[in-house]
C-alpha cells in the first residue's frame, strides 16, 4: 500500500507549482539590510498573552534595542508578505491546516488554553496571522541569505512543526517552509541546519527524516519537552546537553560539533536556529548558559558560515523570558563589531 509513485510525482510538481507562483520571494533594495522584521510579527490580544510564559513582543523589542544602539535604521528593515494558503500548502497537508479552524486546537499547540474559549475568527486574527507573517519573513530570508551572505529573520524558528503537526508553540514549519522554497527558487540542494535551541527540533527532523539534501545538527536538552524519539532517528550529528550544563562544557562541545559537521557535509545554505531559551534562568530551557555564552555561540556559527561561504539564515526562535531580547540584540551588535554581518552595504553608505 502507500502512494504510487506516480502520485508522489504529481505532489512533487504541485509543490513546484506553488512555489513558483508565491509572492514571497520579492526583491529587496540594496539599501536595505538583510533583518526581516515587521510589527505585526508581536502577539498582544487582551492580556491573553501574559498567561503564557513569555515576553510575545520580544520581536520588537529586539528591533527597538538594535535601532537605539545605532546599529540598524528602522528603515533599513525588511518587512515581509504574510505566507498564504498556498504557501502553507507547500509542507502543511489540507487537513492540517483544516484542523486550526479551531480555537481549542490551536489553544493546544500555542499552549494557551484560553485561546480554546475565542471564536475562531479572532484566533486567525490575533495569533495565526502573527505566525503567517514571520513565516514569510523565514522563507525571504533565505533569499537575501543567498544574495546578501547572511540574514536574520528576527522571528520564527518554529522547530517543532511538521507537514502534519503543530505542538510547543509553534503552529507552522517555518524551516520546512523555508528549505523546500530554497530548493526550487534559490536552485540549491545541500541544507545544513543547526538547530541550538535548548529543545529538540523535532518538526524539521520529521518533515526531512531521510532526505540527503539536509544535514541536521541538533544540540539540545534531552530531559525536556519533546522527547521525540522516533525524530531523534532522523538527527545525522545529535549532541545532547542535560539539564544544568554550564556555559565553558556548552561552548567546548559547540565546537566540537562543527568540526565534525565542517568534516561531514558541505551545505549550500545553512538554517541556524538560534532559541535563547538555552539561558541560564529559562524555566522551560533548565541550561546555565550567560549572555556572553550567547554571544559566543552565535559568533562560532556565523564565523563557521562565513569562512566557508555559506550563505546563512538565523531564526530567533525560543526563549521568552523578559531578558531574551536584549540579550538578542547585544549578539547581533557583536556580531557586527566582529564584521561578520555588514548592516550597511557599501553602495548604500552614506
Ligand atoms: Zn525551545
Amino acid at each position: 500500500m502507500g502512494s504510487p509513485p506516480p502520485h508522489a510525482l504529481a505532489d512533487a510538481a504541485l509543490r513546484t507549482t506553488r512555489i513558483l507562483s508565491s509572492k514571497l520571494y520579492f526583491d529587496v533594495p540594496p539599501s536595505k539590510a538583510p533583518v526581516v522584521y515587521s510589527p505585526s510579527y508581536n502577539i498582544a490580544f487582551l492580556g491573553i498573552e501574559k498567561l503564557h510564559p513569555f515576553d510575545s513582543s520580544k520581536w520588537g523589542r529586539i528591533c527597538q534595542f538594535l535601532i537605539a544602539e545605532g546599529v540598524l535604521p528602522m528603515n533599513r528593515l525588511v518587512e515581509p508578505l504574510s505566507a498564504s494558503k498556498d504557501d502553507l500548502l507547500v509542507v502543511h497537508s489540507e487537513s492540517y491546516l483544516e484542523s486550526l479552524k479551531s480555537s481549542l486546537r490551536v489553544a493546544m499547540i500555542v499552549e494557551v488554553p484560553p485561546v480554546g474559549m475565542l471564536p475562531n475568527c479572532l484566533v486567525q486574527k490575533k495569533v495565526l496571522q502573527p505566525f503567517l507573517k514571520q513565516v514569510g519573513g523565514t522563507i525571504l530570508a533565505a533569499k537575501l541569505a543567498k544574495e546578501r551572505g547572511w540574514a536574520i529573520n528576527v522571528g520564527g524558528g518554529f522547530h517543532h512543526c511538521c507537514s502534519n503537526k503543530g505542538g510547543g508553540f509553534c503552529v507552522y514549519a517555518d524551516i520546512s517552509l523555508c528549505i523546500h522554497f530554497a530548493f526550487v527558487r534559490l536552485n540549491i540542494s545541500r541544507v545544513m541546519i543547526i538547530d541550538l535551541d535548548a529543545h529538540q527540533g523535532n518538526g524539521h527532523e520529521m518533515d526531512f527524516a531521510r532526505d540527503e539534501r539536509v544535514y541536521i545538527l541538533d544540540m539540545f536538552n534531552p530531559e525536556i519537552y519533546p522527547q521525540d524519539y522516533e525524530a531523534r532517528r532522523y538527527i545525522d550529528q545529535k549532541v545532547e546537553v542535560p539539564s544544568g550544563t554550564r556555559t565553558n562544557t556548552y561552548l567546548s562541545k559547540l565546537d566540537e560539533a562543527l568540526e565534525v559537521a565542517s568534516r561531514s557535509y558541505a551545505p549550500e545554505l545553512l538554517v541556524y536556529n538560534a532559541g535563547t531559551d538555552i539561558l541560564d534562568g529559562d524555566p522551560l530551557g533548565r541550561l546555565k548558559i550567560n549572555p556572553d555564552g550567547i554571544a559566543s555561540r552565535d559568533e562560532k556559527v556565523f564565523k563557521y558560515a562565513r569562512d566557508r561561504n555559506i550563505p546563512i539564515v538565523m531564526l530567533t526562535s525560543g526563549g521568552y523570558m523578559k531578558s531574551s531580547a536584549r540579550v538578542i540584540a547585544d549578539s547581533i551588535i557583536n556580531l557586527s563589531k566582529k564584521h561578520l554581518i555588514e548592516m550597511v552595504t557599501p553602495s548604500s553608505r552614506g
